[in-house]
């Protein structure tokens, strides 16, 4: 329906509908780690959501899931209180909207900006953190500004350093993902087992992830990508492309496709390479990030309460017919 049929009123209710699905699909997404629908069908909603308030926006709450991180935090794990929050990230589903996102910031900062052009892995959010040099404490997002504490499980990942090349005291944040061949493997076992399968490998991450018994996670072959230094300042890192070469110095496992774009031809370059490799790469990606490489632009950019204004998620269309020859592929 188009936007300029409703009046406020209308649209008061539409959205109250709207976040009650959204709200129950979050749960069984975040919480359950088990997704009811498809990540493009929350989409949808999701943007007629946003449309609905940004059209009217007396009518936001501050419980919409618009303005709300993640999910709710286990109560059988211990809670972590991220010293900066971990947030989620804006997105959009055409060059066009990223190109206005580009255009955007070059008119507010005034300025000709490098962004660094990274992929976007499917998996879940995990914070790292070490003490001179050692791993000390681990947790997921959670809701965003408080987060489970995973430090056990994340231990039996082999692509986690115990300890760094350097005695530094730090946070890093990346991505914890499956690798396709470790899903088909895992599904084919419960499938014997005669359990349940795993949706997706983000998912069957997630509840990898948020296990009780460490041997659980170990057996599931979790990986990981890192992409961020929290901090940064402290060891006089200027961009993001220096802080990811910093992590690859102290032994962090950080994607090798990640490129330094000036512009939006090199950032179609990127995503259309990507995009045609998507199906051979060893685990799932949603798309393309890409981040303001100042740090200090970054910082002077800031966030919202729900996504930094200094980068945006380009979303790959869904591929549903791809999934099931992928998934033929890897369980022959
Ligand atoms: P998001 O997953 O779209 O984006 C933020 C996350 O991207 C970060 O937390 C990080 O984990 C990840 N990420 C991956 N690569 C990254 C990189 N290179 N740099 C930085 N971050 C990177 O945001 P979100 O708020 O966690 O979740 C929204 C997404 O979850 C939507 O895509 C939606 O489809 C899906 N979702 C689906 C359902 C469902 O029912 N199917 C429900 C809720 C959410």
């Amino acid at each position: 329906k188009a936007i300029e049929t409703y009046t406020e009123q209308t649209a008061n209710a539409a959205a109250v509908a709207l976040r009650q699905q959204l709200n129950e699909w979050r749960d069984a997404y975040y919480t359950a780690d088990q997704p009811t629908v498809e990540d493009h069908v929350y989409d949808e909603q999701y943007r007629d959501l946003q449309t609905l308030e940004a059209a009217f926006p007396a009518i936001i709450t501050a419980d919409s899931p618009t303005q709300q991180v993640g999910g709710a935090v286990l109560p059988q794990f211990t809670k972590v209180t991220h010293r900066l929050p971990m947030l989620s990230m804006g997105d959009v589903f055409s060059e066009a909207e990223l190109a206005d996102f580009m255009a955007r910031l070059a008119k507010n900062t005034g300025r000709e900006i490098a962004y660094s052009t990274e992929l976007k892995i499917d998996g879940l959010a995990i914070s790292l953190v070490y003490e001179n040099g050692q791993f000390v404490r681990g947790a997921t997002r959670g809701n965003g500004t408080i987060g489970e504490d995973i430090t056990k499980n994340l231990k039996t990942i082999d692509s986690i350093p115990q300890t760094l090349t350097r005695p530094v005291s730090l946070e890093v944040r990346g991505e914890c993902y499956m690798p396709r061949a470790a899903f088909a493997a895992l599904n084919q076992r419960r499938e014997a087992a005669g359990q349940a399968n795993f949706a997706n490998p983000r998912n069957a991450a997630a509840g990898s992830l948020r296990q009780l018994d460490a041997k659980i996670t170990k057996q599931r072959q979790l990986a990981t990508w890192l992409y961020t230094v929290v901090e940064p300042e402290q060891f006089e890192l200027t961009t993001q492309t220096e802080a990811l070469a910093f992590m690859r110095e102290l032994g962090f496992q950080v994607n090798p496709a990640t490129t330094l774009s000036h512009d939006l031809a090199d950032i179609q370059d990127f995503i259309a390479t990507y995009q045609a490799q998507r199906d051979q790469l060893p685990y799932d990606i949603d798309g393309v990030v890409l981040k303001v490489d100042d740090l200090a632009l970054q910082t002077a950019l800031g966030n919202t309460v729900k996504v930094p204004r200094w980068e945006i998620a380009y979303k790959f269309p869904p591929e549903e017919a791809k999934t099931v020859i992928r998934d033929i592929e890897w369980t022959v």
